[in-house]
């Protein structure tokens, strides 16, 4: 049994919670690779190193001095290492990087990719464990894609049975620079180390037990989401739940690898289980799986009598909004009518523009603009060939007065979309978690 464990910022922000990982990671010997993310935040007003590393390289380039953030990170690290009472020699490190920083020799990927760095090798002393740099392993194409067969094939290379520890956030250009994933991009080292390993599972320790059915700043404790499919999980954070990072899921799916949402901070509970499929139901009285959302919408609308006869009319409104560059959400319609459904921000730089072109182009009989729009997505896998559930939701909405604007829901079923007022978003989550959950 193999198991990938990739433990995030939060997991990594004091010498507490590298106790903690300890304890995780030798409780079970198939737990041997561990990737890990910068120090986070130890409370809401503390810094994520990553984001004072971002900070020191701005100071650089405006000619500002560093040295009190840079100072900061280095505490940070060493009151680690002596509270662990490790020997490691980081001061010499930190200052070389220091002397390379003042004469801007570092770019800024380099230098945030230092977080992951000095707590991979913290994190491998206090375990006994390797050290394997990930810039020795993942390999970046020219295009910033990663060469997926040369870094799986490299890290195979550099793994023999012991346990080792894995920067996350970083890999290596073709010409040897280092060049980070985007924010959060730790999740995405685990993904790539369990894919080259072909790992049993890609356990994902956070400070969450688990996907929680619902946003907690709008639904009071919500619960844990216990099985999630990988599709189920596209529609929830397309939709608003923000989990994992999105390049995580294609290279474990790619070979069937499950992965585990896991607590640090409770490590016996179960978390969240993400697979292809699930064979049996665990909960049959679970229709639906999590409830999420967007606000800050808008709907173009537009009428054209005559349109269903028409051939070409949605195309036409359509390719506006491509020659613009906006990509579109959802597009609800009637018999002779059509509205795309946009982010706001997105589409409020060229509004008047596309406007003007649909009129010119496609000649409605009348356009109109709503804005203030928010999407409330139920998904679940179970919702599929059941009837009552879309019943039951437009139920609940109505009995609590929240006004529907929009439906939209695909024939796979996975899950069903509706439009409300912004101001009814938080309300309408709700609403629909007690009836669904409570
Ligand atoms: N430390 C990086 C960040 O804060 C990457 C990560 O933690 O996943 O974005």
């Amino acid at each position: 049994m193999l198991k990938i464990t990739k433990f995030g910022g939060s997991s990594m922000a004091d010498a507490g919670q590298y106790r903690k990982v300890r304890d995780i990671v030798t409780a079970d010997p198939g737990r041997r690779i561990v990737v890990v993310s910068a120090a986070g935040k130890r409370d809401k007003n503390d810094h994520k190193i990553t984001d004072l590393l971002y900070l020191c390289h701005a100071h650089i380039q405006y000619g500002v001095d560093c040295s009190p953030i840079f100072d900061q990170i280095t505490s940070r690290y060493l009151e680690i290492r002596d509270d662990l009472g490790l020997t490691l020699d980081l001061e010499s490190d930190f200052a070389a990087l220091k002397k390379r920083l003042d004469a801007k020799s570092v770019s800024q990927d380099e230098l945030v990719s230092r977080g992951e760095y000095f707590s991979a090798r913290l994190m491998a002393a206090f375990l006994g464990f390797d050290f394997v740099d990930a810039a020795d392993w993942i390999k970046f194409n020219m295009d910033g894609t990663v060469d997926q067969d040369a870094s799986y094939s490299a890290l195979r290379g550099l793994v023999h049975g012991t346990g080792v520890v894995i920067p996350g956030f970083y890999g290596v250009m073709p010409d040897g620079r280092i060049r980070t994933f985007s924010r959060g991009g730790s999740d995405i080292t685990g993904a790539l180390a369990a894919a080259a390993l072909d790992a049993d599972v890609y356990e994902n320790w956070t400070d969450v037990s688990g996907i929680l059915m619902a946003d907690p700043r709008i639904v009071e404790n919500p619960q844990a989401i216990p099985e999630v499919t990988y599709d189920e999980l596209r529609e929830l954070s397309y939709s608003g739940a923000q989990v994992l990072h999105e390049g995580t899921i294609f290279p474990v799916r790619e070979k069937g690898i499950p992965v585990n949402i896991r607590n640090t901070n409770d490590p016996e509970a179960p978390g969240t289980m993400i697979r292809e499929s699930f064979q049996t139901d665990t909960d049959p009285q679970r229709f639906i799986t999590g409830i999420t959302g967007k606000k800050d919408f808008s709907i173009v609308s537009m009428s054209k009598r005559g349109m269903s006869n028409q051939v070409g009319v949605l195309r036409s409104m359509l390719s506006v909004f491509e020659r613009h560059g906006i990509s579109i959400d959802y597009t609800p319609n009637g018999i002779d009518n059509v509205s795309v459904v946009v982010p706001t921000e997105a589409v409020a730089p060229c509004l008047y523009t596309i406007l003007a072109e649909i009129q010119q182009e496609v000649k409605p009989d009348s356009l109109a603009v709503h804005d203030q729009i928010a999407v409330v997505a139920a998904v679940g896998r179970k919702m599929a060939f059941r009837p009552g559930i879309s019943g039951k939701i437009f139920a609940a909405l109505g009995q609590s007065g929240i006004n529907i604007r929009m439906i939209n829901q695909g024939p796979d079923e996975l899950n069903i979309i509706l439009g409300v007022d912004n101001k009814d978003f938080a309300e309408a989550i709700r609403v629909l978690y007690n009836s669904f959950v409570k």
